[in-house]
């Protein structure tokens, strides 16, 4: 194993979580899990990786291990006396809709995260779903980064809405799923909650619709992108990070901000998300070839852009 790179090419912040995750057929728990985790894993398909974040004594070294096997920097990952993040969810029939049934925050509560060295220079950065605060400490710590994407869910937009206001507006694509976008927004179509949100400074809205694809709007352009259709989906769980994972991996291994190469990036999220939800936890992620989830990202240019198709 070749030692990491001092400076890695994305940076990731977010959750390391124990997950207990029930559907309709069937129930894990303790899986390694968390948003920060299951990016990971999907951007070091593509480029080096940093990783920011806490864990509990309770955590298994495994899980280190195998994030370590797949090249990712874990000087960012900080081990205290404590327990690690606790998630537990349910999907209903669908396998889209989910409680979470319990969230404990654990060694999270007092989480103050500091960059080793290398990371403070990376040029590409997540900021996985996360308390906002933290993911604005990381904002203040970064310098001069070419490309800044944030996600979130319900639980801030209701309870912390200024941190979370802040961070839009410092970062370059929001990360979204369609409920919680008409929350924060309060706009009941999308188009005029992407419009709102692009006006406050944001460059770009990914609007995520689970098995249905995702929107990537920006000022000039709105882009369909679409989910690659599974027969059968085991564990849903990780998919939105999955995605953002590999689209800022794929991202910065093109090292650019355009438009074009964002679409890219999209397919390969798109792509490499619907391996996670093929099984459960992070453990096909964590062995999946750039190979393999670059042949699903073709199939998915061609259900976009069919070759027959003429202008
Ligand atoms: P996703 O299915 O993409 O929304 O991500 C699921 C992951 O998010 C699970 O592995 C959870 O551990 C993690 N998670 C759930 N709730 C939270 C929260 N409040 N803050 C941070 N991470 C969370």
């Amino acid at each position: 194993m070749p030692p990491p790179p001092q400076r890695p090419n994305v940076l990731i912040v977010g959750s390391i979580a124990l997950d207990t995750v029930e559907t309709p057929r069937e129930k894990r728990e303790n899986l390694i899990g968390g948003s920060a985790t299951y990016a990971s894993f999907a951007a070091a398909i593509f480029s080096s990786v940093g990783i920011v974040g806490i864990v509990g004594e309770d955590f298994p070294a495994q899980g280190i291990s195998l994030l370590q096997a797949r090249g990712v920097d874990t000087r960012g990952l900080v081990i205290r006396p404590g327990r690690t993040f606790y998630w537990h969810g349910r999907y209903e029939e669908n396998m889209d809709n989910r409680t979470s049934l319990r969230t404990e925050l654990n060694v999270f509560a007092d989480f103050d995260p500091r960059l080793p060295p290398g990371y403070i220079t990376a040029p590409y950065v997540f900021l996985a779903n996360i308390e906002p605060r933290l993911q604005l400490k990381v904002l203040d710590q970064v310098r001069a980064p070419s490309f800044v994407m944030a996600d979130t869910m319900d639980l801030w937009i209701r309870t912390a809405a200024d941190e979370l206001d802040g961070v839009i507006q410092r970062v370059d694509l929001l990360t979204i799923n369609e409920s919680e976008v008409r929350l924060l927004t309060r706009e009941t179509t999308l188009a005029r909650a992407a419009r709102r949100l692009l006006s406050r400074g944001l460059n770009h809205l990914l609007v995520k619709k689970g098995e249905s694809g995702s929107l990537l709007f920006s000022r000039e352009r709105l882009l369909f992108v679409p989910a690659f259709p599974l027969e059968e989906v085991r564990d849903p769980t990780g998919a939105g990070d999955a995605f953002a994972g590999a689209f800022i991996g794929s991202l910065a291994a093109r090292g650019s901000r355009e438009l074009e190469d964002l679409y890219t990036a999209a397919l390969s999220g798109s792509s490499v998300a619907s391996f996670a939800v093929e099984s459960f936890g992070a453990d096909s992620l964590a062995h999946l070839t750039k190979a393999i989830a670059d042949s699903r990202k073709s199939q998915l240019l061609s259900m976009v852009h069919p070759s027959f198709v003429k202008q």
